[in-house]
């Protein structure tokens, strides 16, 4: 892990305590404000419509699901209905985890963050139009720092490797994360709320605009590489999560963002130089369909480790010195 995504962890974890002590004195502000008469016209406290967010997920399944399998980016090496069906059962896991596990949670969190006045975005009476997108752009941040965490935490890496270990990269890869990572991203979750100060409203966007990025960066979507190239300055793309997805250690290393590519330069670890048939995608020790059933994609993390420190550390496959 580099310096600056380690001293990006810490700066989060220790931000929680400081902020702690400032919220009062904007709570009282605040209070007052609201009985001189002067309230937000934004309810901060209430999530996106559930037609909204319905609306956002069927819609950018749907049409990166379409352009993918019309204008395809990479070739497919697997089965394609055996690999969606193992997917899908995969993330029907994942979602009932984080219905029951972190919705609970993060609408309790996000009320009390809202009430109390809790967090960095919190410790002054901000409007809305900035309140809201400021919330955003820092939960994608933090979700950066924390993708880092999953590659590099051995026991992280264990549950992430799953979604990893794909030997094609689709939609259907999008939806693939084991239910423990989901679990162990509950805490995260919690941090994030808690230090940046989101409430429900914010939290709701940031979630349906991450569930959109996902689709669109995992789909095999091959967009003119001229627009693409545009659009990387500021959203992370198919071609640049491709190269995240190599075998190769250097490669994977790289473009950990989720909606905004602004993290990968941040931290100097952004590449778009990887031509897609170059990228073998994968893990290098689980290079055969047997070794990824349903079975033993849930039981992968529990399993002996083969080749994962590696994979953590760098050292397990380097591309021939050909580019
Ligand atoms: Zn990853």
């Amino acid at each position: 892990m580099k310096a600056g995504q380690v001293l990006g962890v810490l700066a989060l974890g220790s931000a929680a305590g400081l902020l702690m002590q400032r919220h009062h004195v904007v709570r009282q502000r605040l209070e007052k404000r609201a009985v001189a008469g002067r309230t937000k016209r934004f309810d901060l406290k209430r999530e996106l419509p559930p037609w909204l967010s319905g609306a956002v997920v069927a819609g950018s399944f749907a049409t990166f699901l379409w352009y993918e399998n019309k204008w395809p980016l990479r070739l497919r090496t697997q089965n394609a209905a055996r690999r969606d069906l193992r997917n899908l059962a995969i993330a029907a896991l994942a979602a009932i985890t984080v219905r029951m596990a972190e919705k609970p949670l993060t609408d309790a969190l996000t009320d009390r963050v809202h009430r109390r006045r809790w967090g960095l975005l919190k410790l002054a009476p901000l409007p809305a139009w900035i309140e809201v997108p400021a919330a955003v752009v820092l939960m994608d941040y933090s979700m950066y720092l924390w993708h880092v965490l999953t590659h590099r935490v051995p026991l992280l890496w264990r549950f992430h490797r799953v979604h990893h270990a794909d030997l094609d990269l689709d939609m259907s890869t999008a939806t693939r994360f084991h239910f423990g990572e989901m679990l162990l991203s509950v805490p995260w979750r919690a941090m994030q709320i808690l230090t940046i100060g989101v409430s429900r409203l914010p939290l709701s966007i940031w979630q349906n605009a991450t569930v959109a990025a996902i689709l669109f960066h995992h789909s095999n979507s091959r967009l003119p590489q001229g627009v693409e190239r545009v659009l990387s300055r500021v959203f992370l793309t198919p071609r640049m999560h491709g190269i995240h997805h190599s075998v190769v250690d250097a490669e994977r290393d790289s473009n950990w963002a989720t909606i905004f590519s602004f993290p990968d330069y941040l931290h100097g670890t952004r590449r778009f130089d990887i031509p897609q048939d170059r990228i073998t995608i994968g893990v290098p020790s689980l290079r055969e369909e047997e070794q990824l059933t349903i079975g033993r994609l849930l039981k992968m993390p529990f399993s002996s480790q083969e080749g994962t420190r590696e994979e953590r550390e760098g050292g397990s496959c380097h591309r021939q010195a050909s580019r």
